[in-house]
C-alpha cells in the first residue's frame, strides 16, 4: 500500500518543476490511470490505480502525463513525447499494464431490499421503481 499524500505532493512537485501552469487532481478512473487535460490544464491520477500500483508504475504514469503537458497536445505519443518522457525518468512507453479492481462507489437497492447493485458513478433514479416490490430505488455511497 502506498501513501496517497506522498504521491500527491510528489506529483505536485514534479508539476511545479516541469509544467507550473498545470494543477494536480485525483480521478476515480479504473481504466484510465492518468490524464492530461490541455484545456483545463489539469494532470489527473487515478486514485484506485495509485492504491494498487507500485511506486515505479505511479512515477511512470505521472511523468507520462507531465510529458504530455510539456510537449503539448499535438505530439500525442510521438518521438518528441517519448524523448521528454525518458528525460523525466519514464520509460517512453504508451500504456501501463496494471489492472485495477473496479471501485464500488454507489450501492443501489429498492425500498423492499429485493436486490442490490454496485455502481461506480451515481446511478440515475428518476422515475425508476423496483419491478418486484414496486418500491422506490435508493442509492447509498459505499
Ligand atoms: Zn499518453
Ligand atoms: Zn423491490
Amino acid at each position: 500500500m502506498v501513501n496517497l499524500h506522498e504521491i500527491e505532493s510528489f506529483a505536485k512537485d514534479l508539476i511545479k518543476e516541469h509544467c507550473p501552469t498545470y494543477r494536480f487532481e485525483w480521478s476515480r478512473g479504473t481504466t484510465v490511470h492518468g490524464q492530461c487535460s490541455y484545456t483545463r490544464r489539469v494532470i489527473k491520477l487515478s486514485k484506485p490505480y495509485a492504491l494498487v500500483a507500485t511506486q515505479d508504475q505511479i512515477f511512470n504514469t505521472i511523468t507520462h502525463e507531465i510529458a504530455h503537458a510539456v510537449v503539448g497536445s499535438g505530439h500525442g505519443h510521438d518521438f518528441v513525447w517519448q524523448r521528454k518522457h525518458k528525460e523525466l525518468g519514464g520509460n517512453g512507453k504508451r500504456c501501463s499494464t496494471v489492472s485495477v479492481p473496479r471501485a464500488i462507489n454507489y450501492v443501489l437497492t429498492c425500498e423492499g431490499k429485493c436486490w442490490t447493485a454496485n455502481y461506480q458513478r451515481r446511478p440515475k433514479l428518476e422515475g425508476r421503481i423496483c419491478r418486484r416490490c414496486r418500491g422506490k430505488l435508493i442509492s447509498t455511497v459505499a
